[in-house]
């Protein structure tokens, strides 16, 4: 959607782009940010003060809901219905996170370990994505708060080590907060842009980067090696920790203090405030001594105090974890750390002066940290979104492929090629063969879509590939290429490798596709999963059962006399109830019809060869 402005000075109309706004929806907390005057800045709660949304949702008891500061109130007062790092279970089935269990405070529905988990709180469940959705609407009030105007487009940051089924689950969770996801970034990627490392309008031509990204939060690590070039980033790889992060130093303190105070560590158990009080102080003499060299306070009475070098010598291990990580991901990635160009810190932990002293240490560099560690990969998500609204021509970057593409084949099956959320520019292909003896056509009909059956996808346009030499069935080799460039254009090749022949379309696949169609497209995808599977299943038997009929008749003629007349009498009777159960429509009943066909056949197909091999020697001496 477009506005129109009127522009009073000059008396004229002003059609005014749509604001994209950057996400980075976090495990801890979540930021929202967009271009005010040129530059990404986050937008801050209503106070003026935060920019952080706590990602976290509380379920009061009238069935509302909160989200954010006021819910992580409630983590301590109401843990069983507060829900905090969902993003950790965004795209996983109860079978990936079973490990993780004792780590929630809430109910995680284990009945299917299959299935994409649900979070069960009161009598209702939730999936993943709907409670990310709900981190998503805040943030959409928030900025919307702020602008004085409706919002609905995104991008929205995710781990890069996130794979397609979470990165799916985050744009559904978009697209269930009203959110029209254009993009969905790698975090290193959009802390980098934030930096302005890439752009290649700041960078001479052709100049290749090799950065890391150490993004050190509350409760993960993950450190990133990123190869740019052209604008182009590609993730060479990745490491990192899902359970080492700040509140491993917060806890390092308390138990360091419970000795200065010869507390028995049992008290942290205990059903008393004492274990939230010294936690909370603890996380405040950590931020203190990122400026200064000693924290004091009373507490109960009695004096604390904490210096930055014991401090320092708390979380010594935990730094040393993360350098390991980093060690290995150079290593995967084949580098050393001088082939490292750029280091940038990621992360509120990275505020530690010891963090930021060993990882330049390690990395022979100082590092980038003159941005909010916090702030860094909203703001590049604002950025990227700038470009996507075509006001920074100079950035190229990557697109995905929002649903698969294929062709149509025996049954009216799709057969998909590219799949829906690859990265463009994308190439892939297969090689396909001939159905019927001298088969001189093959209509290739590509389609788009997530359904099993091409009738139930959209289709994008058809061509013949004609003149295919006269050959018996499944003897020609037909390979079929689709290319998808930058700019979603696909263009479907198809060649006969053995003639030589070849012809091609170009089509632009999402051309007249709306966000809803597409989201329509998707649902129904999910919806008729199921009868969409027993519908292949058929179909396939089916397919299997015509080529099996066809070539049973061929082996009785060409085998006529070798056969006696018990067999030709057994195998025509076969055929005939194969015939019958690929005209019903029980997938079951024609693989047994299928298999009773070829435990008969199977020894009788071998005397064939015998003496076919025969015939063959006959005359012919070695
Ligand atoms: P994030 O998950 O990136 O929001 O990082 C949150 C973590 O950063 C928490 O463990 C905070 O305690 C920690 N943090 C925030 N500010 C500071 C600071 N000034 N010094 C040290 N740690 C900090």
């Amino acid at each position: 959607m477009a506005t129109i402005g009127i522009n009073l000075k000059e008396g004229t109309l002003e059609q005014t782009q749509d604001v994209i706004v950057g996400i980075d929806l976090g495990t801890t907390n979540s930021l929202v940010a967009y271009m005010k005057g040129g530059q990404a800045v986050c937008v801050k709660d209503a106070q003026g003060k935060g920019t952080l949304v706590p990602s976290i949702v509380h379920f009061t008891d009238n069935e509302g809901f909160i989200v954010g500061d006021e819910a992580k109130i409630k983590l301590v007062t109401d843990p069983g219905n507060t829900i905090y790092s969902v993003k950790r279970l965004m795209g996983k089935s109860f079978r990936d996170v079973q490990d993780m269990e004792g780590f929630f405070g809430y109910k995680i529905l284990d009945d299917d370990a299959e299935a994409l988990v649900k979070i069960r709180v009161r009598n209702r469940f939730y999936t993943p994505i709907e409670l990310s959705a709900l981190i998503l609407k805040e943030l959409k009030t928030r900025i919307e708060g702020e602008l004085n105007a409706p919002v609905s487009k995104a991008v929205i940051t995710v781990p890069a080590y996130f794979n397609d089924n979470q990165r799916q689950a985050t744009r559904d969770a978009g697209k269930l907060a009203g959110l029209d996801v254009l993009r969905i970034v790698n975090e290193p990627t959009a802390a980098a842009l934030a930096y302005g490392i890439g752009n290649p309008a700041q960078a001479s031509a052709d100049m290749v980067e090799t950065i890391a990204v150490y993004d050190l939060g509350g409760g993960t690590f993950d450190i990133s090696i990123l190869r740019i070039e052209n604008g182009i980033f590609e993730v060479l790889s990745t490491n990192g920790d899902t359970f080492l992060g700040g509140d491993d130093f917060d806890q390092a303190i308390v138990h360091f203090w419970l000795e200065q105070l010869n507390i028995e560590k049992k008290i942290l158990t205990e059903e008393n405030k004492f274990g939230q009080r010294i936690r909370l102080l603890a996380e405040k003499a950590k931020k203190a001594l990122s400026t200064s060299d000693l924290f004091e306070h009373e507490l109960d009475g009695k004096r604390i105090s904490l210096t930055r070098s014991e401090f320092e010598n708390l979380i010594e291990p935990f730094v040393g974890r993360t350098i390991e990580c980093c060690k290995n991901a150079l290593r995967d990635a084949g580098l050393t750390p001088e082939n490292i160009d750029k280091v940038v810190m990621v992360g509120g932990s990275t505020r530690v002066p010891l963090v930021k002293k060993s990882v330049s240490a390690f990395f022979e560099r100082p590092v980038f940290d003159s941005l909010d560690p916090d702030e860094v990969v909203a703001l590049g998500a604002a950025i990227q979104a700038d470009v996507l609204a075509g006001n920074q021509k100079d950035v190229l970057l990557l697109d995905v492929t929002p649903l698969s593409l294929g062709i149509e084949t025996v049954g009216g099956l799709m057969d998909v090629i590219i799949p829906r959320n690859s990265k463009i520019p994308t190439k892939a292909g297969r090689q396909y063969t001939t159905s019927v003896d001298g088969q001189k056509n093959l209509k290739i009909s590509v389609y788009q879509g997530e359904r099993d059956l091409v009738e139930h996808n959209r289709k994008l346009g058809e061509f013949i590939l004609s003149g295919i030499p006269p050959m018996p069935a499944g003897l020609p080799k037909i390979d079929i290429q689709f290319i998808l460039n930058a700019d979603g254009i696909l263009t479907v090749r198809a060649r006969e490798l053995r003639s030589n022949l070849e012809q091609q379309i170009d089509i632009r696949p999402t051309y007249g596709i709306s966000e809803e169609e597409m989201g329509m497209m998707l649902l129904d995808s999910i919806q008729n999963a199921q009868s969409d599977m027993q519908i292949r299943g058929l179909l396939e038997a089916r397919n299997e059962a015509n080529n099996t009929l066809l070539s049973g008749d061929k082996f009785l003629k060409q085998n006529a006399d070798m056969l006696d007349e018990t067999e030709k009498a057994t195998i025509n009777a076969l055929l005939t109830a194969l015939r019958e159960a690929a005209s019903g429509s029980d997938k079951d009943v024609i693989h047994l019809a299928l298999e009773e066909l070829n435990t008969y056949t199977a020894p009788l197909a071998h005397r064939a060869m015998d003496k076919t091999i025969r015939e063959a020697m006959k005359g012919k001496k070695v």
